[in-house]
């Protein structure tokens, strides 16, 4: 496959800093991985952000015309409170906390997380493994990067030995940062007894007696390292180089700098080629986030119950606001703005659900193909969401102004409106209006009635009523039931 029939699609590549024409390594396959959650709590809004990100260029990659292998991890191993190689284990300090078995923590909060990804029409990826799933490719892997020379073990741990990898590697080639000043930046000595140097970080970690998640290993008892998981998982599924791995801002450092040089030491090449990284969400300026105290959840959102809101938003209309920035950018959160895109949303679903009634006039005064590139463009642009939307609100207008009588528009020009706010709406930017949402999750099959509403509608026009009687009752037959009221036909589940 060349460049898809949309045109080149570009974007900015973390790693170089620069946008890039995507080109995978395997067309027309894209191997896509991006850092799950860590499931020992509820997930917070700007988590949320982040895998939304992530979403649209999953669905722009597959509208394009690619076959995507998505994969998305579940951190389900007791990584260490702070992230770093000393500390309590966050799911034990939870099961304790909660008087949950840490299985239990890991499957509570997985499933709410599965929640919240529906509830704001957040895909499913084609593959979510878990890394309690996957010890033994972990220890695997440590054993390759043992014996590449690059970590050395130490009292039944293994660390990664950063400064002799540097000699021969760019560590620190992701996030922009030199080793010397890291080194000096440095002012951890916990583990120092153990740890040749600050930089070091564990790829396996031996267990205390008290650790609840632990498992054999030819170093001992013990667990592995947080970065370790990713490398091992992204490359088993996706191989050891991939098209695009994906993440927010926050785990570039040393999240996905360590991943690089765990690859690098262990199958001697670079895992990835091309990094994106999705932006903050803050609130007055600061990043979302629970130990801030401003990170409220998405039934907070809902309910409007937290100090933050001044009332309840809906999973679409927070869905909008954020896609009205661009993925890069920081999204500061406030109410003003999520009000502005719940009206803005109203606006675009209204103008859709106009479709079906326009008036076919056999001259045209809009150009609905131009748009359509335009919206294109924008999403080959970096994934442009907020430039899109603007285009859209353009085509909002073209309706509003069919409807009106004050623009003419023929019937060809009618179904390409609704074919590209079908596209790009509903498919690309994932939005659905919330009856539709209260229809259950069933988008496709929403899709499908709306193709058979619309035959039927046709064939009314051309008064043939054995067909369009015949498509009603047929429906009927398998539970669909179809309205006609003054508004277009709408339908229900019998
Ligand atoms: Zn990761």
């Amino acid at each position: 496959m060349a460049a898809p029939a949309t045109g080149p699609f570009f974007i900015t590549n973390t790693l170089t800093r620069r946008k890039e024409e995507f080109k995978p390594l395997r067309p027309p396959h894209v191997g896509l991985y991006v850092c799950g959650p860590t499931v020992y709590s509820d997930v917070h809004l700007g988590n949320v952000r982040s895998f939304l990100t992530f979403d649209v260029l999953y669905r722009w990659l597959t509208h394009i015309g690619y076959t995507v292998r998505y994969v998305r991890n579940i951190t389900d191993v007791g990584h260490l409170v702070d992230d770093v190689d000393h500390g309590e284990d966050k799911i034990a300090k939870r099961a304790r906390l909660e008087q949950l078995e840490p299985m239990e923590i890991v499957q509570k909060y997985t499933n709410g997380f599965h929640d919240v990804m529906r509830l704001f029409n957040i895909l499913p990826p084609s593959i979510e493994p878990t890394a309690t799933g996957h010890l033994i490719e972990q220890i695997e892997m440590v054993k390759r990067i043992l014996a590449s020379g690059f970590a050395y073990e130490a009292n039944g741990s293994v660390y990664f030995d950063v400064p002799r990898y540097a000699e021969e590697h760019a560590y620190g080639e992701l996030s922009g940062r030199k080793i010397d000043e890291l080194i000096t930046n440095t002012r951890d000595t916990e583990g120092m007894d153990e740890k040749r140097s600050p930089l070091d970080f564990a790829i396996w970690k031996k267990a205390e007696p008290t650790h609840l998640m632990k498992w054999p290993s030819p170093w001992g008892e013990g667990f592995p390292g947080w970065h370790l998981e990713c490398s091992a998982m992204s490359t088993k599924y996706l191989g050891q180089t991939f098209d695009i791995h994906g993440g927010g801002m926050d785990l570039k450092f040393p999240h996905h700098e360590c991943e690089i040089a765990q690859s690098v030491a262990a199958d001697g090449h670079a895992p990835v080629r091309y990094w994106m990284h999705g932006n903050m969400l803050t609130v007055n300026g600061r990043k979302m986030a629970k130990s801030e105290g401003n990170g409220f959840t998405p039934k907070e959102l809902i309910t409007g119950n937290h100090k933050l809101l001044e009332r309840g938003y809906s999973a679409m209309t927070v869905r909008f606001f954020m896609l009205q920035c661009h993925y890069a950018s920081t999204l500061d959160f406030s109410n003003a703005a999520l009000q502005a895109a719940e009206k803005g949303l109203d606006r675009l679903m209204k103008a859709m659900a106009l479709l079906p009634k326009l008036k076919p006039a056999d001259a045209d005064e809009a150009d609905i193909a131009a748009i359509e590139q335009r919206c294109l463009a924008a999403m080959n642009d970096d994934l442009n969401t907020p430039v899109m939307i603007a285009e859209l609100f353009e085509a909002v207008r073209t309706i509003n102004s069919g409807n009106d009588g004050k623009l003419r528009l023929t019937a060809s020009s009618i179904e390409k409106l609704r074919e590209m706010m079908q596209n790009m709406v509903r498919e690309v930017l994932g939005l659905r209006d919330e009856a539709d949402a209260a229809k259950g999750d069933d988008n496709a099959l929403d899709a499908l009635v709306q193709e058979f509403i619309r035959l039927r509608t046709e064939a009314k026009g051309r008064k043939d009523f054995a067909t369009s009687d015949g498509i009603r009752d047929r429906l009927a037959t398998i539970g669909i039931i179809l309205k006609d009221t003054k508004e277009g036909t709408a339908w229900e589940r019998a």
